[in-house]
C-alpha cells in the first residue's frame, strides 16, 4: 500500500490555514480523486500505530495548536464539476472535495443557477461547506444540497447521505457533531435552479440592491462580494486583516429572560439586535464584543502579534509571526469580558486540531 500512495511526512500546517498558525502534521496525503481517498483511507487504516485523520479543505476554520497534528492529513484536492442531470427546471450539479467553494459559485453564477450566489467570497473548499452549513446574507448552504458523498473511517465504507440525514443546523451538521470526525466528505449534489431569481432576503443586501438597481445573480455575487471585502471577510493577502478564520464566535442562542435582562440593562435608545429563532433568540456576537468594550483593532498589548481585526470584532487575526497560543489567549479573553458584561458564553466557530 505505502508505495501506491505518496505520503509527505512532517509537513508545516501553518500555510494550509488562513489563521497561518499551527505546527506539523505528521503525515499528509493529498487527495485528486475519489479512488486517492480510497487509497488514503486504506493506507491509514494498514498503520499498525492506529492515528487520527484529518481531513483538510481550505483551511479557513480551523486553528491548529503550535505542536501541530500527530496523525494523516487528508488534504482534498479533488475539484471536478459535473452536471448529473436537469430536470423539473433544475439542475443537479456535483462538486468534488477539493474544488475551491469561491469558484464554485462563480462557476454557478456565470451560467444562471441561483441557489449559492449569497455564499460568494466564503473561502475554503465545498468539502468544508456542509460541515458547519455555511451560511451568509441570507442564504444557508443546507438549502441547495441534495447529498453528500463520501468514505465512512469507521467501515472504510462509502456513504452517501442526504440533506435531512446531514442534520443541518445553524453553523452546525451532523457531520460537526460526529465522533472522531468519522466521515470522510468526498463530492457534494447540490440542486439549484437555472434562470432563478436571486435570493435578497437578508436586510442590509437588500438595501444595497436597491440603491444599486442590483436584480441579477452577477449583480448581487459583486454586492456581496463588495461587502465582504469591506469587512475583510474575503480572502485577500493584501488586506492586512487577512490572517483570520472569518467571524471567530458563533452568535450565541439564549433563552426569553437572558434576552430581556441584557435588554433591560441597557441606557435607554440602545439599539440591541436579537432575533427569534428556533430554541430560542439569536444574539449578535459582533454586537456583544463591541459593547462589552472591546473594539476593532483591540490587542492585549501594544506589542501583541494578535488581535481584533481592524474591520470586524468578530474576527481574530494573526497580525503575523504569531502563535496558536497566542491567539487562543485573546480568544478566552474575549469570552471572559463578554461573559463578565452580559453573562453569556461565546462558542468558538472554529475547529480546534491538536489542542
Ligand atoms: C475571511 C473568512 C470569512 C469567512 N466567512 C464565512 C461566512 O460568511 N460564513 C460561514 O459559514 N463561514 C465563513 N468562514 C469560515 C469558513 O470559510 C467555512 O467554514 C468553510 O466552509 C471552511 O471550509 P474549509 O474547506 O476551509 O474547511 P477547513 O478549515 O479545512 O476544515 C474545517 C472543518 O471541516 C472539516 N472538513 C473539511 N473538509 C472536509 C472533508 N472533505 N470531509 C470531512 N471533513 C472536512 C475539517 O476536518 C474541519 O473539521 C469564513 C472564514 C474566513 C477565513
Amino acid at each position: 500500500m505505502d508505495t501506491l500512495i505518496a505520503t509527505e511526512k512532517m509537513v508545516p500546517l501553518a500555510p494550509f490555514t488562513t489563521l497561518d498558525l499551527g505546527g506539523d502534521a505528521q503525515h499528509m496525503i493529498r487527495i485528486k480523486n475519489y479512488q486517492d481517498a480510497v487509497d488514503a483511507v486504506g493506507w491509514w487504516k494498514s498503520q499498525a500505530q492506529p492515528m487520527p485523520l484529518l481531513a483538510l479543505g481550505g483551511g479557513s476554520n480551523l486553528l491548529v495548536s503550535d505542536t501541530g497534528f500527530r496523525g494523516l492529513v487528508v488534504k482534498m484536492e479533488n475539484a471536478d464539476i459535473q452536471v448529473l442531470e436537469e430536470s423539473d427546471g433544475t439542475v443537479l450539479v456535483e462538486a468534488g472535495a477539493g474544488a475551491v467553494w469561491d469558484r464554485f459559485v462563480a462557476y454557478t453564477v456565470e451560467r444562471g443557477w441561483a441557489g449559492v450566489e449569497c455564499l460568494s467570497g466564503i473561502p475554503g473548499c465545498v468539502g468544508g461547506a456542509p460541515v458547519q452549513n455555511i451560511g451568509a446574507y441570507g442564504q444557508e448552504v443546507a438549502e441547495t444540497i441534495e447529498w453528500v458523498k463520501g468514505i465512512d473511517l469507521h467501515t472504510a465504507e462509502a456513504f452517501q447521505f442526504t440533506a435531512i440525514e446531514c442534520e443541518f443546523a445553524y453553523r452546525d451538521s451532523f457531520f460537526k457533531k460526529s465522533v472522531d470526525r468519522r466521515y470522510l466528505i468526498t463530492s457534494v449534489a447540490f440542486r439549484l435552479r437555472p434562470g432563478g431569481e436571486p435570493t435578497i432576503r437578508y436586510h442590509d443586501l437588500q438595501n444595497r440592491c436597491q440603491e444599486e438597481e442590483a436584480h441579477t445573480l452577477m449583480d448581487v455575487r459583486e454586492l456581496v462580494l463588495e461587502i465582504r471585502r469591506s469587512k475583510s471577510m474575503v480572502y485577500d493577502k493584501s488586506d492586512p486583516n487577512h490572517r483570520s478564520a472569518g467571524s471567530f464566535f458563533t452568535n450565541p442562542i439564549v433563552d426569553e429572560a437572558t434576552a430581556d435582562r441584557i435588554e433591560a440593562s441597557l441606557k435607554p435608545g440602545v439599539r440591541f439586535p436579537r432575533f427569534e429563532v428556533e430554541g430560542g433568540i439569536k444574539l449578535s456576537a459582533a454586537w456583544l464584543i463591541d459593547n462589552a468594550g472591546l473594539k476593532k483593532g483591540f490587542k492585549m498589548s501594544p506589542e501583541a502579534k494578535v488581535g481584533l481585526s481592524t474591520n470586524h470584532v468578530l474576527a481574530l487575526t494573526n497580525r503575523g509571526g504569531a502563535k496558536a497560543e497566542e491567539l487562543l489567549e485573546l480568544c478566552r479573553h474575549v469570552q471572559q469580558v463578554v461573559k463578565a458584561a452580559f453573562g453569556v458564553e461565546l462558542e468558538p466557530e472554529p475547529v480546534f486540531v491538536g489542542f
